[in-house]
């Protein structure tokens, strides 16, 4: 099989963040059309956004459980991300791609916040079928917390460290990284490429504080590092700009911020070379 892209659809790009429960419909479809005629191993994930993190903040669910009163808003959370799915679902299968949902807060457990167990079997069988796993962000039980939040991003690592990954696309709804967050500093530069050299100061860049439960700019450079270390190329950059998603997978040119594997995997090192 050819090496897998794993593609993390931000919710700040799918949905509008300001208003609860709102998708942004032309960002989905044009995502979707990009992928119409792509081919290759893809996982997608999809973040919450406005479907997730204004019931997760509100009710505190993201230091655990702690009583009843927010039981509430874990099935809000659940209900409301699976109606977020389904639209990804429809916009993929409207164009003959198709993908199977896959909810983590079903396989995977959390232990004081990190990952104690994922059972991966469900994305390798859907991946051999020929399918495309869609997976997102959510809410995963917890066995010191009871419960806890698991990142689209720290999702699409975890995967893609474990799946042998050769790419791992973020998009959002900013260029890439800038020097510090383009929303608040219109000045900020672009980072187009990080290395192991120059990757500090960009990690300092984007820890700007979020009102998200996820962790921001500084979450999602922080997964693409720990995945660039271990060989994985990784892509920052605009979901909602025309084509990008497009280019990214064909390799057409610079886009968004790069972050250039810091070693060549095992595998990509052992495989002739080609195109990821
Ligand atoms: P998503 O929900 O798609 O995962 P996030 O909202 O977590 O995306 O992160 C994207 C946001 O990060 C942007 O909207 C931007 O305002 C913010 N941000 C903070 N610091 C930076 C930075 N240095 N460069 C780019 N974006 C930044």
């Amino acid at each position: 099989m050819d090496r897998i892209t794993i593609l993390k659809l931000g919710g700040s790009a799918i949905t509008d963040k300001a208003r609860d429960c709102t998708p942004d419909i032309p960002t989905i479809q044009h995502a979707a059309d990009q992928l119409a005629d792509y081919r290759r191993p893809l996982v997608l994930i999809h973040g919450g956004g406005s479907y997730a993190h204004p019931f997760v903040t509100r009710s505190g669910l993201g230091g655990g459980l702690r009583d009843r009163s927010q039981l509430r808003s874990i099935s809000e959370t659940e209900f409301y991300l699976g109606q977020l799915t389904r639209i990804i679902c429809a916009s993929l299968l409207l164009r003959n791609r198709l993908p199977v949902p896959l909810h983590p807060m079903s396989f995977a457990i959390l232990d004081k916040g990190e990952v104690k167990k994922i059972l991966l079997d469900p994305i390798r069988n859907s991946l051999d079928a020929g399918l495309i796993p869609l997976l997102h962000g959510d809410l995963v039980f917890d066995e010191s917390r009871r419960i806890g939040v698991l990142s689209g991003d720290r999702i699409a690592s975890l995967i893609g460290s474990k799946l042998g990954a050769s790419r791992v696309l973020f998009g959002c709804d900013v260029d890439g990284v800038y020097s510090a967050n383009p929303k608040s500093f219109p000045n900020a530069t672009l980072i187009p490429k990080v290395t192991s050299e120059n990757f500090q100061p960009v990690l300092s860049a984007s820890r700007s504080p979020s009102t998200d439960a996820t962790g921001g700019m500084g979450e999602k450079v922080k997964q693409a590092l720990r995945l660039a270390k271990n060989g994985c190329e990784c892509y920052i950059f605009n979901l909602r700009e025309k084509n990008a998603l497009r280019r990214i997978l064909e390799q057409d040119g610079a886009i968004g911020t790069r972050f250039v594997p810091w070693k060549k995997s095992r595998r990509s090192a052992k495989q002739s070379p080609q195109r990821a």
